[in-house]
Order: C-alpha cells, then structure tokens, then sequence
C-alpha cells in the first residue's frame, strides 16, 4: 500500500493535529483568548473544481488555495500534486506555514495549495494544462499576486510548474505588471528564480540539524559527543528536500545507512551514497536491489531502525500511535511537514527522543523563497552590485598587509580572499544565519519557560510574534 493511502487513511486530522500543538503552546502565554483564536482559524479557504480537456475526454479536476493568515502579506505557501490532497491537509499545512514564517522572521502569511491528481501518472502535457488552468483559477478570486499571494513547490511540483504558473500569470495580466516575476518562487534562475533555491529546504535542514549536534547540553540528553561526523542517519523520501539533505548530510561526514523510497527502501551499515543512489533510482525506476547494500521491502520499516538521526523527508502522519513505541532514533528532523501525528508526539518525547520540529527544520524553503521574492522586486542579481566593490577593498587590505609583513601569501590564497560574493554566497549566508539564530530563539524561549520539547518552545515563539502583530495592527472595524 503507498503511504498516500496509509496517510489519507489515519483517522487523525492533521488540522487538529496543529491544533493541539498550538493548543499546548498557547498554555505557556498569557494573550487574550480572542486573539489566539484570530491566529488559530484559517481565514479564506477556496474550494475548486475546474474542468479541463485531455484529448476527447474532459476530467473535472479537485483543488484547493488555503490563506490561513493575513497579518501579513503576501500570503506564502507551496502547491502540492498528490492524490492525497483534501481541504484538512491544505489547511493543516497552510496553518504550518504561518508559523514557520513566524519564526524564521520572513515577512508573510501563511498559505497552501494542493490539487488532487497522480503527477506520475500524468504526462507533462496534461501536467502543464491543470497547472495553467489552476493558476487562471486563482487568478480570477485574487489568490496570486505578487502583494496577495504567492505559490512555491512543494510535493509533486517542482521548477517546471513554477515556470507555467508565471507565465500563465503574466500572460493574463494585461498592461505589463512590473513585479509580475514575483508571483511564485522556486522558478528556474533563467525565469527569475533564485540560486539556491532548489536545495534551499534541505539544507536548512541539515544547518537545523548540525547547530542541535554542536549543542554539547542537548547531545549529553541523548548520550552523543556533539558533532555530525559518523552519526548514523537514515532518510525516508529522496525527493527534493530528502536527496538534498542527504548530500549535505553526507558531505559533512555522517553515515546515511539507510534511505527508503515509495517502492521499499536500502540499508549499509558502512553508509550509502545519496548521489550513487540517485543514479540507481533512475537507471533502475527503483531505489532496490542497490549494489552493496540489503533490501528493505516495506519502506516504512526503515523509520523503525536503530540509528541516531531519523529524518522523515516525504509526507505527512507517517510516525503515528501504532509505530511511535517502535521508533528508535535519539533525534528525529521533521524536514516533511507533520511527519509525526500528535499522538505519537507524545509518545516519542516520553521516550526521551529529541525531535527538531517542521515548523522550524524545513522552513529553509521559504526563507530563500523570501530571498528570490525580494530579487524579483529589486529586479537585480544578489551581489551585482558590490562584488566588484568588495573584491577593490579586499585587494587593497590584502596589499597594506602583504607590505606590512613585507610578504607574498600564495595564489590560491589570494584567490580565495579577493573574492567577492556571488549570488549563491549571498544566499547560503542569509539561509545559515537564518537557521541558526531561530534555533537560539527557540532554545532560548524553552529555557526561559521550562518547556520540555522543542515543537512547543517553537510554537510559543511563533503565537508571541503573531499576536504581538495583531495587538499592534489592531483588528480591523
Ligand atoms: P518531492 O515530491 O520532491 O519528494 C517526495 C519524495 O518522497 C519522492 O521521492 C517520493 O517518491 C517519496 N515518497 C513518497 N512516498 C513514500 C514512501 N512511502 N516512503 C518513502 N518515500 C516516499 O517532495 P518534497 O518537495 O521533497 O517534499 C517532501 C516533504 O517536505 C513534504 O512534506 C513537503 O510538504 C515538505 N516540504 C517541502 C519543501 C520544498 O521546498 N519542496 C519545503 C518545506 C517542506
């Protein structure tokens, strides 16, 4: 059975899921029961059924545009293709993104969207008509714009739709909109994307991951020394936010001893290769039967091994109250969004299991997406401007010191020195620095109200910031 329908099955609404944590959190604060309530509902959920036309047949095809808050704008949040997709999962996700922007300090509110289709099943042709169509759609209700609300990819999409859905915006915006680019993130860089953006989430999640490892109070918890070198890691999803992951992972020095796709997954003791076996995947249509390593035929056996780091990296409600007992990681990385159903929540942090919550871990996506927003305003390259500036007063700096030592240093070192930033530098540097000083924000609030788990601690930094927004803003007459 795929994980789609396992998902879709659990009894569980992961709306209330998030609830209940914010439930949790709100316990710690002292804001008006009101004002909670304005940050906890979702406030315009458009529901649409469009036909379009494939061939001789026309398919009338499901979607959803969830806008969960509008303390700020735009409204900010993926697009899902999944056969999955219901108006619960929107919505739950779309609430995830409010407090995500929250708490990594990107300017928005949160938003979701989803249409209820197999993309693996589609061809790309039929893909780019429902793409077109769906933007159309939103376009019509004034649920794209660069100032209301602006897709990015999420399960099932990807560079591709986010080109046809700016296109299809910009086509149909009549009279030349000049901020039209900054109707959806994740485009190719050819199209105004931004460098960096494709593995933005993923390696957000491996900084999230690698600033808890350095924390020698949080790895005495769990028994670890600090650092990421020789941790054994496993990964279930190797789509877009788990391969990325795992190269970082990888390149760090960690062990990923076992990844698990749809179709099964594969386990080395001595560690796999995440390029090596991306390769595989796609000469073979499977991640089995890899070359030194043995196969594990039920991917969701993989969660339940013994390994240091678990990282879920594919979809919703996959750790639940029937394997939650099972999980054996001392650290689990929330890098899909709602991995863990709040049932098992509770039983992974009685089992004193360190998790690193979505909200936080996997808000990499948007904050670069934040950055390519930003760059599509500007209408400018990150680092046009100064590379050539910094590379002038690096060189003089560079010369003051070489005739003040009366030495040469080497060429490379010279190289390495005199350069000045690219867009990619830019990026990574606001993405890392980002990561890091929300981790401290929210180890700072879990310290300072004594709160056990990192996903409440996240939530109450998140509900502060919000409600401080409303209480200032006031609520509209
Ligand atoms: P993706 O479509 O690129 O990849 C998902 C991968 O999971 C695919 O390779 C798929 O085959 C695999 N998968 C499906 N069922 C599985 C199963 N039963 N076991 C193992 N693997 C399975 O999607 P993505 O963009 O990488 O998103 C993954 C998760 O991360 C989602 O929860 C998404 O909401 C979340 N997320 C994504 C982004 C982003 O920037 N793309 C940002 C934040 C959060």
């Amino acid at each position: 059975m795929s994980l789609h329908k396992k998902a879709s099955k659990k009894s569980e609404s992961f709306f209330k899921s998030v609830e209940k944590s914010f439930d949790k959190a709100a316990k710690f604060l002292d804001i008006n029961q009101g004002i909670l309530d304005a940050i906890k509902s979702c406030n315009s959920v458009y529901r649409l059924r469009f036909p379009v036309k494939f061939g001789k047949e026309v398919k009338v095809i499901e979607a959803y545009r969830v806008q969960h808050s509008h303390h700020k704008f735009p409204c900010k949040g993926g697009i899902r293709y999944s056969t999955a997709v219901n108006q619960d999962e929107v919505m739950a996700l779309a609430a995830l993104m409010t407090y995500k922007c929250a708490i990594v300090n990107v300017p928005f509110g949160g938003a979701k969207g989803g249409v209820k289709i197999d993309p693996q099943t589609l061809s790309a042709e039929e893909l780019e008509k429902i793409t077109r169509r769906y933007t159309s759609e939103l376009l019509k209700k004034n649920f794209i714009g660069p100032g209301m609300d602006v897709p990015a990819p999420d399960y099932g999409t990807g560079e591709r739709e986010m080109s046809w859905i700016v296109d299809t915006y910009t086509s149909l915006r009549s009279g030349g909109e000049v901020d039209a680019m900054a109707c959806v993130t994740g485009k190719p860089v050819s199209q105004g994307g931004v460098r960096g953006r494709t593995e933005a989430t993923g390696l957000g999640v491996f900084y999230g991951v690698r600033e808890l490892c350095q924390s020698s109070e949080e790895m005495k918890k769990v028994g670890f020394s600090t650092g990421l070198k020789g941790k054994r890691i496993v990964i279930q999803g190797l789509g877009n936010v788990g391969y990325h992951a795992a190269k970082f992972f990888y390149e760090a020095g960690a062990k990923l001893i076992a990844l698990a796709e749809r179709e099964g997954g594969i386990y080395n003791e001595l560690g796999l290769n995440p390029d090596e076996v991306k390769k595989h995947i796609k000469k073979n249509k499977s991640i089995l039967n890899f070359p030194g390593a043995k196969d594990i035929p039920d991917s969701s056996k993989a969660l339940e091994l013994e390994c240091d780091i678990l990282i879920p990296a594919a979809l919703e409600g996959v750790i639940h109250k029937k394997n939650a007992e099972c999980i054996k990681a001392k650290i689990v990385g929330e890098a899909a969004n709602g991995p863990i159903t709040a049932d098992a929540d509770e039983t992974l942090n009685k089992k004193g299991i360190i998790i690193i919550p979505d909200i936080y871990l996997n808000a990499g996506g948007v904050t670069v997406s934040y950055f390519e927003w930003l760059k599509n305003l500007s209408h400018v390259r990150y680092g046009r401007l100064e590379k050539r500036f910094s590379e002038n007063v690096n060189t003089e700096i560079l010369q003051a010191l070489e005739h003040l030592i009366g030495k040469n240093i080497s060429e490379e070192e010279r190289k390495n020195i005199l350069r000045g930033p690219d867009e990619i530098d830019l990026v990574r540097s606001g993405l890392e620095d980002t990561m890091i000083s929300a981790f401290h924000e929210i180890r700072e609030i879990q310290k300072e109200k004594q709160i056990c788990d990192m996903r409440t601690a996240a939530f109450v930094l998140a509900i502060k910031k919000i409600a401080d927004s409303y209480e200032r803003l006031g609520i509209f007459p």
